[in-house]
C-alpha cells in the first residue's frame, strides 16, 4: 500500500466506498489522516466498518473540519449533476479529489525518481497500460500496474527509487485530479462515450487532454479530430520536442507509426523501424498497432528510455488481455478466438477486420442500439454465424440473405457447432470467434463471465491444444 501522509493530522472525507474507495480511506488513515468514511449505500458503509474505518452519515456533517473530500471515480462531479457530498464540499470551500490525486501529490512529496506513465482514452487503455507493464518487466525494469486496470492505485507497492508506475487512468479519474504530473501521460483517442457523465464531447476531451497537459511528456495518438487538436495545442505550449503524436494509419503525419506490420518511429522524412508486429497473435488488428505504437512511443519518452530491441522482443512475448481477441488455443487447424469484450458493434468490427475470412462467428446476447448494421461491410469474411440470446431475431433479420446463420440459443449449443462446422472448412485458416456484440447480461453476469464460459467449452473440446497454461 502507498502511504498517504499529505493529509496527516487533519480530518479527510472519503465517500464512496467499493473497493478502491475503501483503499483510499486505508492509505489516508496509514499515513495519519483522520478519516471519516461514507457512502449512500447501507453495503458500502458495512464493508467500509469491516476494514475498521470510521464510519458516519456525511448529509449531517460540518464540512468546515474536512481539509478534502476524496470520492470515488464513480460519484458524480458535475452531470448529470453534482453528487450531494460533492455539492456541499464546494459549498462549504472543501477540496474534491480523487486517489490519482493523491497518488501524485504523494509522489511528489517523497521526491523518489518514480518513473509515472498514465494511460488514457476512450478506447485501447487497459490493453496498453498492460502492454507497456508488460514491455518494462520484460526490460527487467521494476514495475508496478494498476488504476482503472486490476489494482487500486494505492493498493500497488510503495513507492522506490527506479520503481517504474503504469497507471490506466479513466476520465473520471483524471477530472479529480488537478494536478496529474506523469512523467508521460498517453491520450490514445478520443470518441463520443461516457457523454452523461461529461456533458458534451467537448468536456470530456477536456477532461482528458488535461493528462497530457499535466505530463513532463505526452504521447497522443491523431486518428481523431479531438486527439489531433489536443495535439497541436500541446505542442504548441510544450514543444514538439516533448511530444509524439502516434497513429495506426499507414499514411499519418505522425512521430510514431505503422509501416505495414512494423512500428516504425519518423522523423525528418526518415522512417526507423522499432519492431514487428507480424505473427504476434495478441496484438492483431489496426487498433492494436494503435496501442503497439504509443506504449513504444511512451517508452521511447521515458527519462531512461527503453530501446528499439527491448521494445521489439518485449512485444513477442505480450501474453494479451484475457477476453479481447484473446487467442485461446487451436483444434487442428481452427483457431479459437475469445473477444467476450466486444460488447457493441464498434468492437466487434476491430475483431472482423482483424482476420481475412473463413470467420465462424458466435455473436448475441443483449443487443444494444444499432445492432450489427454497421458491421454488413464485413460480411464476406464470415463463413457462417451462430446467434445466441435475446439478440437472434434481430441479428438474423440483419444477416438474412448475407450470411448463413443458425439460431443457437446458448453459448454452449453455439461454440459446438461453430468448432463442427470450422473443422470440416476448406481455405484459409478457420477462425471461431466469440466476439458477441451485445452486453451478455440476459445469459451472463458480465463479459468476464461469458468469456470464462467460452473458455471451458473450447477446453472441453476434442483435440484442442490451449495456450495458456491454466486456459
Ligand atoms: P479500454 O480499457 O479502454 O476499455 P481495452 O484495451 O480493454 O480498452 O479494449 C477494449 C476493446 O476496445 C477491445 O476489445 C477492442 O475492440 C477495442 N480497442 C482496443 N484498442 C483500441 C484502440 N486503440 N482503438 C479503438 N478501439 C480499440
Amino acid at each position: 500500500m502507498i502511504r498517504i501522509t499529505s493529509f496527516a493530522g487533519r480530518r479527510v472525507a472519503v465517500f464512496g466506498l467499493g473497493a478502491s474507495g475503501i483503499a483510499t480511506a486505508k492509505a489516508l488513515v496509514q499515513g495519519g489522516a483522520d478519516v471519516v468514511a461514507s457512502d449512500d449505500s447501507a453495503q458500502g458503509m458495512k464493508a467500509a466498518a469491516e476494514a475498521g474505518l470510521k464510519t458516519a452519515d456525511l448529509k449531517e456533517a460540518n464540512w468546515a473540519v474536512f481539509s478534502a473530500l476524496v470520492v470515488a471515480p464513480g460519484v458524480p462531479l458535475t452531470h448529470p449533476e453534482p453528487h450531494w457530498a460533492v455539492r456541499a464540499a464546494k459549498l462549504a470551500g472543501v477540496e474534491v479529489i480523487g486517489d490519482l490525486e493523491l497518488f501524485c501529490r504523494e509522489r511528489r512529496k517523497q521526491d523518489f525518481d518514480v518513473p509515472l506513465i498514465c494511460i488514457t482514452g476512450t478506447n485501447g487503455k487497459s490493453t496498453t497500460t498492460a502492454l507497456t507493464a508488460h514491455l518494462l518487466k520484460a526490460a527487467g525494469r521494476d514495475t508496478q500496474v494498476g488504476g482503472n486496470i486490476g489494482t487500486a492505485m494505492l493498493l500497488l507497492e510503495p513507492f522506490a527509487p527506479g520503481r517504474h508506475y503504469v497507471i490506466e487512468c479513466s476520465s473520471y479519474q483524471i477530472d479529480l485530479a488537478p494536478s496529474v504530473d506523469a512523467s508521460v501521460a498517453v491520450l490514445l483517442n478520443v470518441t463520443p462515450d461516457h457523454l452523461d457523465r461529461h456533458g458534451t464531447i467537448e468536456n470530456y476531451a477536456a477532461v482528458k487532454a488535461g493528462l497530457v497537459y499535466g505530463a513532463q511528456k505526452g504521447v497522443v495518438g491523431v486518428d481523431d479530430k479531438y486527439c489531433r487538436a489536443i495535439a497541436d495545442k500541446l505542442i504548441a505550449a510544450k514543444g514538439a520536442e516533448n511530444v509524439t503524436r502516434i497513429s495506426a494509419r499507414p499514411d499519418a503525419d505522425c512521430d510514431v507509426g505503422v509501416a505495414g506490420s512494423k512500428v516504425v518511429q519518423r522523423k525528418g522524412g526518415a522512417a526507423t523501424v522499432i519492431a514487428d508486429l507480424a505473427g504476434i497473435g495478441s496484438l492483431r488488428g489496426s487498433h492494436n498497432a494503435e496501442n503497439a505504437c504509443a506504449a513504444s512511443a511512451a517508452l521511447m519518452a521515458l527519462p531512461q528510455p527503453l530501446s528499439a530491441d527491448e521494445i521489439a522482443s518485449g512485444l513477442k512475448s505480450f501474453p494479451g488481455l484475457a477476453h479481447r481477441m484473446e487467442e485461446l488455443g487451436r483444434a487442428g487447424r481452427t483457431l479459437f478466438v475469445n473477444d467476450s469484450k466486444a460488447t457493441n458493434a464498434d468492437s466487434t468490427e476491430k475483431a472482423l477486420v482483424s482476420f481475412p475470412g473463413n470467420i465462424f462467428w458466435i455473436l448475441g446476447g443483449k443487443p444494444k442500439a444499432g445492432g450489427i448494421a454497421a458491421l454488413t461491410p464485413y460480411f464476406d469474411r464470415v463463413a457462417k454465424a451462430y446467434l445466441i440470446g435475446e439478440a437472434t431475431e434481430e441479428f438474423a433479420a440483419t444477416l438474412d440473405g448475407k450470411v448463413v446463420f443458425e439460431r443457437c440459443g446458448t453459448l454452449d449449443a453455439a461454440t459446438a457447432a461453430a468448432a463442427r462446422d470450422a473443422a470440416g472448412a476448406d481455405g484459409a485458416e478457420p477462425v471461431v470467434l466469440l466476439s458477441p456484440a451485445c452486453a451478455s447480461f440476459d445469459q451472463f453476469r458480465n463479459f468476464e463471465v461469458r468469456g470464462d464460459h467460452f473458455r471451458a467449452l473450447v477446453k472441453a473440446l476434442p483435440d484442442i491444444e490451449m495456450k495458456r497454461g491454466d486456459a
